[in-house]
């Protein structure tokens, strides 16, 4: 059993929902804490709440561990940026090759708030959803980004942190895989039916992969990992029948 104590970065979206289950997998108290800044789609604060509300139900074990609920006001980050994230605006690649959802700094600001909480939740772990093999190359994603904001953040703060971030090197099918090695078809259930990915906020199209318009970037890297999943989960079965 590790006895350490955890604060994941939980924003109600099928990567946070994998990461806060593999934190509950592997610690003894893990706490959760969203940033509310203006996001395009308060979808995505609601998704939260109702992943939270059905880990508690389903997963009795993870419930006792399950900590406090911490959401911050991050509403300052919207009138800096000027996003496709954080206004109503059309989703495109920019001259610099990122896509107008880039938010400037936004994940390195998240460490710094989540571990100022940290500090004072008396937790030492802070697990993060990004990833490189992502396809938006977001450069605040990066694996060095977030191992030099863990030895900045843990020298500037006197205390010695650890940056988790489980889904760094595996791909979108090899999350989905994840969430069934952690949870069975019962997490794979909360996220299809409770996590929200979609950039346009559509909620009233349903597919098996959980809902959104099927067209956006992030509807479309959730339905390929998802459909490359099921593929070789297929596959599997029969070479082992
Ligand atoms: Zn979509």
């Amino acid at each position: 059993m590790n006895n350490q104590r955890a604060l994941v970065l939980f924003s109600g979206g099928q990567d946070s929902t994998v990461c806060l289950a593999w934190a509950l997998a592997r610690y003894a108290h893990v706490e959760t804490i969203g940033f509310d800044y203006g996001q395009r789609h308060r979808i995505e604060l609601d998704a939260r709440k109702n992943v939270i509300a059905s880990l508690r139900t389903q997963f009795p074990q993870w419930s006792a561990k399950l900590g406090d609920d911490h959401m911050i006001d991050l509403t300052v980050l919207g009138q800096l940026s000027d996003t496709a994230l954080t206004r109503d605006a059309e989703i495109k690649l920019q001259a610099n090759g990122l896509p107008n959802t880039f938010v400037p700094g936004r994940n390195l600001l998240f460490f710094q708030f989540a571990a100022a909480l940290a500090y004072r939740r008396e937790l030492s772990v802070i697990v993060g959803g990004m990833c490189e093999t992502d396809f938006s190359g977001y450069p605040d994603c990066r694996d060095d980004t977030i191992k030099a904001l863990q030895v900045a953040v843990s020298l500037g703060m006197g205390q010695r942190f650890t940056f988790e971030t489980p889904l760094m090197w595996i791909d979108k099918a090899e999350t989905w895989q994840l969430l069934q090695m952690l949870g069975g078809d019962a997490l794979t259930e909360i996220v299809v039916d409770n996590t929200h990915t979609c950039y346009h906020g559509v909620r009233d199209q349903k597919h098996a992969w959980g809902y959104g318009c099927g067209e956006c970037p992030a509807c479309d890297l959730r339905k390929k990992g998802y459909e490359r999943w099921r593929a070789a989960s297929t596959v599997n079965a029969k070479g082992s029948a």
